[in-house]
């Protein structure tokens, strides 16, 4: 159910089955090669762990490599703003969190946590006496998913799912003590005609979720009930503490991201009489939105007057004002990718279950490939699952075998012929 809003634009995508030509080209056309090649089978050198967890906190200017033009997304706020690819983690002046899922069925799951700079990951529990391996670790959290760090604080969802008897926004200091529930979403669900809370996103100090009531519907031929879901609202709750309690958030009825100055919203009704529907600018405080542009065919990084997407092996600006699409670089890549847009830099990788393309492309913002690192595992897995996280230092990898932190590759040898993928230890 969290995806529903990608679904809908897939659907969209598909139903439309139109792709607007661009405006003049003046990029490379030529496929990039691969410079730096990091293989996941075989890391190659793993480094000496560091203790200081000292923040490391460079802005985008800092990176020579930066075009430092206006367009670059200056916060870090995610993955793709408009797009799928998210797994649940948050990142802190100090380091990243992130929740780990036990292989098990239980409901059991830990908040870990890495300092930046660091190759090592904890569980968030700073109790010499404690094992870490129970409900009573400062880490856990009973079905735990939607983490996300604001304003000096931890926050996370538990107990998200249908007919959940006990789903609530818990807070926390950032050592994982103190917890501390903000709200309890079942009981607001029930006030609204729910009976199940599905959370979209804890982001920009705002908490997004669906209210949605399941009902049984009738028995199928194996004597088993079907259910039909109904949707009662998309709703919100700052966390700054100002409302008093949840609302229903104007934004189309669907999911929205944060693209940092934007929580981009998408309506189904196109404005400009484009061939999809139409985003917008939705304003948390003021509960409003802001038109900003026709669907553009494909997701991206969208900001207040412009956007980046890719289509068609090539990375798209789309002026607002002007309705200018501009290509910017392309790629020479054929078949089915999408671009990530970071504040320090562009990933492009293949959408494709079983794509016999594994490499992660990154591009500076002046669209110069920095680097090729190719992701070497089995087949079976999108290249999206393999990128779960990114931090002012690191790109953050996994593997195909969950969406844990497996890997890392430093942000500063992207280009100096000396990239290595590094292994994170989970203690
Ligand atoms: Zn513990």
């Amino acid at each position: 159910m969290k995806r529903i809003f990608a679904i809908v634009l897939v659907m969209l995508l598909i139903m439309s089955g139109c792709h607007e030509e661009a405006g003049g080209s003046d990029g490379e056309t030529e496929r990039p090669a691969s410079s730096g090649v990091g293989d996941l089978s075989d890391p190659t050198e793993r480094p000496t762990s560091t203790d200081d967890g000292d923040t490391v906190t460079k802005t985008p200017a800092e990176y020579g490599s930066i075009s430092g033009e206006s367009y670059v997304p200056e916060k870090r706020v995610g993955y793709v703003c408009a797009g799928t690819h998210a797994v649940d983690h948050a990142v802190s002046p100090s380091g990243i969190y992130f929740i780990e899922k036990p292989s098990d069925d239980s409901d059991a799951s830990f908040i870990i946590y890495a300092d930046h700079g660091s190759d090592i990951f904890i569980k968030l529990c700073g109790r010499p006496d404690c094992m870490h391996s129970g409900s009573d670790c400062n880490a856990y959290v009973r079905q735990g998913s939607d983490i996300c760090y604001y304003d000096g604080y931890l926050y996370v969802i538990s107990g998200e799912g249908a007919y959940t008897e006990d789903c609530s926004l818990i807070r926390m200091d950032p050592d994982g003590s103190d917890h501390v529930t903000v709200l309890d979403l079942t009981a607001y669900a029930e006030e609204n005609g729910g009976n199940s809370i599905v959370c979209d996103r804890i982001t920009e100090g705002a908490c997004l979720f669906s209210v949605y009531r399941w009902e049984k519907t009738g028995v199928d031929a194996s004597g088993s009930y079907s259910l039909d879901s109904k949707t009662t609202g998309y709703h919100y709750y700052l966390l700054d503490g100002t409302m008093d309690g949840p609302v229903e958030a104007y934004t189309g009825g669907l999911a929205c991201y944060s693209c940092g100055d934007v929580f981009l919203t998408y309506f189904p009704e196109p404005v400009n009489g484009g061939a999809l529907g139409s985003y917008w600018d939705w304003d948390p405080v003021a509960n409003e939105a802001t038109f900003l542009t026709d669907h553009p065919g494909e997701p991206g990084w969208f900001g207040e007057e412009q956007a980046f997407y890719f289509m068609d092996g090539a990375i798209h600006r789309l002026t607002y004002g002007t309705q200018k699409d501009e290509i910017m670089v392309d790629t020479g890549l054929e078949g089915d990718y999408y671009a990530m847009f970071f504040p320090d830099c562009v990933v492009v990788a293949s959408n494709e279950w079983g794509a016999s393309d594994n490499n992660l492309y990154i591009y500076d913002w002046s669209f110069k490939l920095l680097d090729t690192v190719r992701v070497n595992v089995a087949q079976q897995i999108r290249t999206q699952d393999i990128l779960i996280a990114e931090t002012a230092d690191r790109l953050i990898l996994s593997d195909n075998t969950g969406s844990e932190p497996k890997y890392y590759i430093e942000k500063k040898d992207l280009g100096s012929g000396n990239l290595e993928v590094h292994e994170f230890d989970h203690l």
